[in-house]
């Protein structure tokens, strides 16, 4: 793969031995070097420009959501210096920030792909955890509230009783391209724009390898028939909390019979056709596939470089 994938490239030292070293946490929240990412509703502070980057600000500038209990998670070290993400939702009119040098509240979706690698990869994580926090201040298990532990990594029952721990999820989805000979199996859902082409995806369920989960979405959604299957790549997706593992499928049969409740149109594609699609991926022009920033763009782009 050429191009580094969208959300694919934090490379924070996650450092999971320190999140529950409260002397090593208090300094880093005091110590002016302290990068701390403010999140709105989900939303990251963003400096927008020629290149756009997060607007890390000092503990300083946060230092009331600090000391008020918002939700505040340990993304990582990096170059030495420790990064956090921090809830500021309590902010009533996101427009005017708290300091008139703080940035814009953007969606991660929208800007992701203008940030550099690192950054988009720092959002996901951001955007998944506090996400996660956000639906699950409950214990699932007695209904009691709970308490962020580990920098952010665990909730625990706030009942001593019950002490349940509840950890984030991260979700698989298998996102697939299907092929036969030189053609490949490409869809689009009811919900997408008319003749945005993807590879088909499902979500993996519990007790499925990951290539039976291929096999049973592709033969739920188009009746083809699977055999191999092979891992290609993965990509963290923070909707809210997805991982879309990437594999090419080996179709057994051709004939599609569709489910018109996940898929409004899928047909097989010969290499020159969806090299097409590729160029067109940016423009309103249909056939057209997903955007470079999505898996399976990246997968069907590999799909036609095969030799
Ligand atoms: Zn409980």
């Amino acid at each position: 793969m050429t191009t580094p994938l969208v959300f694919t490239g934090n490379c924070f030292d996650r450092a999971s031995h320190l999140r529950n070293d409260a002397n090593w946490l208090a300094e880093q929240k005091q110590d002016p070097k302290s990068r701390f990412l403010p999140m709105h509703r989900l939303k990251a502070l963003i400096q927008l420009g020629e290149s756009s980057q997060i607007d890390w600000r000092p503990s300083d500038e946060v230092q009331e959501y600090l000391d008020d209990g918002s939700t505040l998670i340990f993304l990582g070290n990096h170059d030495g210096i420790a990064h956090f993400a921090i809830d500021v939702s309590t902010i009533e009119n996101p427009k005017a920030p708290p300091s008139s040098n703080w940035g814009k509240f953007i969606d991660v979706r929208s800007i992701s792909a203008q940030l550099n690698s690192h950054e988009a990869g720092a959002l996901a994580q951001a955007r998944s955890m506090l996400s996660w926090h956000e639906n699950h201040r409950f214990c699932s298990v007695c209904g009691a509230p709970s308490v962020l532990k580990d920098s952010g990594y665990a909730r625990k029952c706030s009942q001593e009783a019950c002490g349940g721990m509840h950890f984030p999820r991260t979700d698989p989805v298998a996102i697939m391209m299907v092929t036969r000979g030189d053609r490949c199996l490409l869809g689009y859902g009811p919900h997408f724009p008319k003749e945005q082409y993807s590879a088909l995806a499902g979500f993996i369920e519990p007790g499925e390898t990951i290539e039976q989960g291929v096999r049973r979405e592709i033969l739920e959604e188009t009746g083809v028939i699977v055999g191999n299957v092979r891992y290609h790549s993965s990509q963290p997706w923070p909707y809210p909390s997805s991982l879309m593992i990437g594999c090419f499928a080996e179709a057994l049969s051709e004939e599609i019979t569709l489910d018109p409740v996940e898929l409004a149109h899928a047909d097989w594609f010969t290499k020159d056709q969806v090299r097409d699609m590729l160029a067109k991926s940016l423009t309103r022009d249909t056939p057209r596939m997903s955007p470079p920033l999505a898996i399976a763009h990246q997968l069907a782009k590999a799909w036609t470089e095969e030799k």
